[in-house]
């Protein structure tokens, strides 16, 4: 891709100018160790309290979403209670019914979960409606639950930056969306449970879209997306394959979110080669049809 000065400047706003490598340059170093990715807390972030409960184990999230899967996998965590199954396999397939606007009235009513206690408003997502592109990441934080809108703080700014830089504006051809779409508390990392129960609002979400490519920004989407629980460093570079995805419509491919970068600058430089990676994939996918 040829850098002109448009996208200089913009790389140089996304703070990559003296890391970025042409493609034809040897791939940057990257380390295969699985390392679990942590979620930046924002600057104004007020400190965590040290009685917070503690996250769950996520085997029990695996279970829950593969529960909810449009194949699921084999189960080796114990069957959920049969009531509980029945409820939430009744609660998916009706949201998977719904049209745009009784979905999104759905999930400002939604209190499925316990994050629809301290929120202000849910944010189901925003962008074009019949997108090619599909962003998720984790949950609403403080700007986003006092705007209603997904990705609107410090890290949204820096989304959009990465979405100029390869000549995406949101809302035009781009739906962003969140693996939550209320805010926890306190903006910690969503709970497992949190992330299944929100689930099918992403399931219809993409099954209305019908988008050509996910990119999932973050752990919490991965799981959502893909009903594993994946780092994101050992799992770049590769498009997951329609079948593995929720939805089975589009493929997917991982990287950080923006908020881990604004705190991890030097990641910024693999965000920029998976974003590079992604508008390869989307320029063959719009030349198949
Ligand atoms: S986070 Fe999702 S499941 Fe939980 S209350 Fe909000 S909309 Fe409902």
């Amino acid at each position: 891709m040829r850098m002109n000065a448009a996208r200089a400047a913009l790389l140089r706003e996304m703070g990559l100018t003296p890391l970025w490598r042409p493609r034809e340059a040897p791939p940057l170093q990257v380390r295969t160790a699985a390392v679990p990715q942590e979620k930046a807390k924002p600057a104004n972030a007020p400190e965590k309290p040290a009685n917070a409960a503690p996250r769950r184990a996520a085997p029990e999230l695996v279970r829950l979403v593969r529960e909810q899967a449009p194949a699921p996998a084999p189960q080796t965590a114990p069957a959920a209670p049969q009531a509980d199954a029945q409820e939430i396999a009744a609660r998916a397939a009706r949201i998977a019914q719904l049209d745009w606007d009784a979905l999104e009235a759905e999930i400002h009513a939604c209190r499925a979960c316990g994050l629809c206690k301290e929120r202000r408003q849910a944010v189901p997502g925003v962008g074009d409606r019949a997108a090619d592109w599909l962003f998720v990441g984790e949950g609403p934080g403080q700007a986003e639950d006092e705007r209603g809108e997904p990705f609107v703080g410090r890290s949204g700014q820096l989304l959009d930056k990465m979405l100029a830089a390869i000549g995406l504006r949101r809302g035009e051809d781009v739906y962003i969306a969140n693996a939550v779409k209320c805010r926890p508390p306190y903006n910690r990392t969503p709970e497992e449970g949190e992330i299944a129960l929100c689930r099918p609002f992403l399931a219809r979400q993409i099954a209305l879209i019908q988008p050509r490519l996910i990119v999932a920004l973050g752990r919490p989407a991965v799981l959502s997306l893909l009903g594993e629980n994946l780092p994101i460093r050992a799992n770049r570079k590769q498009f997951f394959p329609p079948a593995r995805v929720l939805g089975n419509i589009a493929p997917m491919l991982i990287s950080y979110h923006p908020s881990y970068l604004l705190r991890n600058e030097l990641e910024k430089a693999r965000a920029w080669e998976d974003l590079c990676l992604a508008a390869e994939r989307m320029a063959k996918e719009k030349g198949k049809h």
